[in-house]
């Protein structure tokens, strides 16, 4: 029969951290075989804690647990990669925070969560790593995890006149389709290079994402309908989208 404790080595990437008693820590975190797990690490807090670095919010370390009724206690970690680069920028953190919020948000625990573990590996990289803008990893990404959560929007024709070439094209957020601006007047503006690159993000190769480019405006645009559908299909705030927003009031040119 099993052990009393048995031990299960996983990948996992920090979502969530909270303080609790002691030097504690309570985890939350992404693992692509068992989904959305929370995790307590003993003593995570304290300075001679050998899983400390681990036990951070964005880091991705492999990690053996131990489970006991019902809890899994972090037993070892090793740590794969905890991206200094968005940990260096306050811009790129707030941004992270905020995916990994948007993941906290369409995972489960015990529902395997590979892709949007993967979708979030991948942004992390493409802002720490790679350099890639902020503005233009936030809408790419955003559009992608909604339809990984099977909320891809509609993006052919206009089903409203049946155009299979949307006029002046802009997103109907609640029917979740692109049509004619003229035919949906309360759609957000897309406009054809946003709505080109919204259909690009949704069927790109997944290494590809982040590999297109589009002049400030209609990136501007592709940001509010992403951010707009966002909301309205996973219907909750964001206190890391409020932060990241704060940080680029300053320096906003429109
Ligand atoms: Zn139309």
């Amino acid at each position: 029969m099993a052990a009393a404790s048995p031990r299960r080595v996983t990948t996992g990437l920090v979502l969530r951290t909270a303080d609790t008693k002691e030097a504690d820590k309570i985890l939350t975190v992404l693992t692509p075989d068992m989904g959305k797990i929370a995790v307590s690490a003993k003593g995570a807090r304290s300075r001679r804690s050998r899983v400390s670095a681990a036990c951070q919010l964005l880091a991705w370390s492999e990690m053996t647990l131990s489970e006991s009724r019902g809890w899994q206690y972090l037993v070892e970690a090793n740590t794969i990669a905890l991206f200094d680069g968005v940990r260096q920028d306050l811009e790129r953190l707030a941004l992270a925070s905020y995916f990994a919020e948007l993941a906290d948000a369409v995972t489960y625990e015990d529902l395997p969560a590979a892709e949007v573990l993967s979708l979030l590996l991948n942004a992390l990289f493409a802002l720490s790593e790679q350099g890639r803008p902020p503005a233009l990893v936030k809408p790419a990404f955003e559009l992608r995890l909604m339809a990984l959560t099977g909320y891809a929007p509609q993006a052919e024709g206009c089903p409203r006149c049946g155009a299979a070439v949307p006029v002046e094209p802009a997103l109907d957020i609640a029917n979740g389709q692109v049509c004619c601006g003229g035919c949906a007047p309360d759609a957000v503006p897309l406009g054809e290079d946003a709505l080109a690159a919204l259909r690009y993000v949704l069927t790109c190769p997944a290494k590809r994402l982040y590999a297109f480019s589009l002049p400030p405006e209609a990136l501007a645009r592709l940001d509010r309908a992403a951010e707009d559908y966002v909301r309205f299909y996973l219907e909750r705030e964001m206190g890391a989208l409020d932060f990241y927003r704060s940080l680029q009031r300053p320096f906003e040119h429109t």
